[in-house]
């Protein structure tokens, strides 16, 4: 397993040199969704230390014993969320990338005050106008940006997945002006097919699931 995350890691690290800039500057993200403690331990053992999980219920199976083995892991919410979870969210995740409407943006002021783990929030962007995609409409980013601000919400950046089968690159850089124009420096794009483009393109995190653990369990 250290294999294919050092293979990430250092193709990661060719993209940034390329664009300039720093691979620090640049968090992997390992998506664990579908993969079961064993197959994430011996990720943990060769330091790698964020992870992603798009369900509240699938991460509160396994990670709660990691996380006893490995207590500096951080744990980033992926996947779309409830309201009525966002409670139990804020208590697991560290960092929440899909925060995209207004309920939820309330429910999660109301529940991030108390928790002791979340500490900020991407909102994901519907970025190619996609009917059955999560993420908010552009046109209603400036409102929810508004709202969420309002709502003292701790925001870190915007968030993306761009349409499949065709070039991602110009999503991305939509992706890049929207974050700039509305003054947010964190951009969380980019997954297995398209990391080193989203590196060049801007990108502060990473979403890398199959190109560590290999092809995803169906549920
Ligand atoms: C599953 C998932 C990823 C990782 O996808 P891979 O193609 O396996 O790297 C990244 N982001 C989101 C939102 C996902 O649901």
């Amino acid at each position: 397993m250290e294999q294919p995350l050092a293979q990430v890691t250092s193709r990661i690290a060719a993209a940034a040199a390329i664009a300039r800039r720093k691979a620090s500057d640049i968090k992997l993200i390992a998506v664990s969704k579908t993969h079961d403690a064993a197959a994430i331990r011996p990720l943990l053992e060769a330091g790698q230390r964020a992870f992603g999980e798009n369900r509240v219920q699938e991460a509160a199976t396994k990670w709660p014993e990691l996380r006893g083995a490995f207590p500096d892991v951080e744990l980033h919410l992926i996947g779309q969320l409830q309201s009525n979870k966002a409670a139990e969210a804020v208590e697991m995740f560290d960092v929440i990338h899909s925060l995209d409407r207004p309920s939820l943006v309330a429910a999660l002021a109301k529940a991030i005050p108390g928790a002791n783990r979340c500490k900020a929030c991407f909102v994901q962007v519907n970025i190619g106008g996609e009917a059955q995609k999560g993420g908010c409409a552009v046109a209603d980013l400036a409102d929810l940006l508004v709202q969420a601000r309002g709502a003292r919400i701790p925001l870190a950046g915007l968030m993306c997945v761009p349409p499949e089968g065709i070039e991602p690159a110009p999503f991305f850089a939509l992706l890049a002006k929207l974050a700039a124009d509305h003054g947010l420096s964190g951009l969380s794009m980019g997954m297995s097919g398209d990391f080193e483009t989203a590196v060049m393109l801007g990108a502060t995190h990473v979403r890398v699931g199959s190109a560590m653990f290999g092809a995803r369990h169906t549920l």
